[in-house]
């Protein structure tokens, strides 16, 4: 039957044959394929320390790939890579340790097997960074993190237990990683507390504030966290909390603020980022879709994954 009209689920609302959709890069896992890129959905929310529904944004964020081109008017070039969606780990209907176990084997697992493989790890809130890391670190040797961030997420444990407030904090009491593998960029006035910016300088954490982006600028401050990181690691790990932003370009954060980054600025410190070999991993969280507008939010997190892989499509050697 020749139906030529019939539009069918999932093709968009406009069939063009000359646009190439950013969502055809995705292809589905058939456990067979050798996996460059490889997205997995954490949806985990019941860590966050506020109301959150960022469990629903790795499905969000699939949805709005289909807005965008896969075309770099910059570069005049067609991102050339293939991402395979793995799907969402399931999390645990009421423990939030087994829903880390969960994250932490399942991501552990994926990365042995796949061992060329690239990870783009979708949250959940910033409490999924703790079990991912340790996972990445343990299959791909020594990682430098690279945090955009308007908060350290060096809360204490013991006051409130694992939450999306502890994830680097408890990276640091487990001895998975120091100081020194960790770059924080885009802290920000009134988001933190002096005790933990204190903590922070004490364990050699590589701190840039908000002000630190807007005098020194992203890409030297990039330049400087990477030759720093390169010293003491072999992997580089982006962890992209999307609350970095000001409010006013990701009003889907739970934790919304002003005097932040602006969506420029982090899609060029992606971008730079993407073009370096040594990072080997990068995870996006802190995106509720149920307080969005528009999907702001996580469109934005589609083109931080574009820009990565446009990035990589100009790998530096
Ligand atoms: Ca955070």
């Amino acid at each position: 039957m020749t139906l030529p009209y019939l539009k069918k689920v999932g093709e968009g609302i406009f069939v063009d044959s000359e646009v190439r959709k950013a969502n055809e890069l995705l292809q589905p896992w058939d456990e067979e394929q050798v996996v460059t890129y490889g997205l997995i959905g954490l949806p985990l929310s019941k860590t966050s320390i506020s109301h959150s529904g960022a469990h629903l944004s790795p499905t969000t964020i699939r949805k709005m790939f289909s807005s965008y081109s896969t075309y770099s008017i910059e570069e005049e070039a067609d991102i050339n890579k293939r991402v395979v969606d793995f799907g969402d780990i399931q999390m645990h209907v009421t423990s939030d340790e087994q829903s880390r176990i969960r994250i932490y084997e399942t991501v552990k697992a994926l990365l042995h097997h796949h061992q060329q493989m690239v990870p783009i790890l979708l949250g959940g809130d910033h409490g999924v960074s703790f079990p991912s890391i340790q996972a990445f670190q343990e299959e791909r040797g020594k990682v430098g993190i690279v945090q955009f961030d308007a908060h350290h997420d060096l809360r204490n444990t013991k006051d409130g237990g694992r939450s999306n407030g502890t994830p680097f904090r408890s990276l640091l009491e487990e001895g998975i990683i120091n100081g020194n593998q960790l770059v924080q960029i885009g802290l920000r006035d009134f988001s933190n507390s002096a005790s933990y910016h204190q903590y922070a300088k004490e364990q050699g954490i590589h701190l840039y504030t908000m002000k630190d982006v807007k005098t020194k600028g992203i890409l030297p401050i990039l330049e400087q966290s990477i030759a720093i990181l390169k010293q003491s690691c072999d992997v580089l790990y982006i962890s992209v909390d999307m609350d970095v932003l000001d409010m006013a370009f990701a009003p889907g954060c739970p934790a919304i603020g002003p005097g932040g980054m602006d969506s420029t600025t982090l899609l060029e410190a992606i971008y730079y980022l993407g073009r370096e070999e040594m990072v080997k991993g990068v995870d996006i969280v802190e995106i509720d879709p149920t307080v969005d507008f528009r999907d702001m939010t996580s469109k934005m997190a589609v083109h931080v994954i574009l820009q990565f892989l446009l990035g990589r499509n100009n790998r530096l050697a």
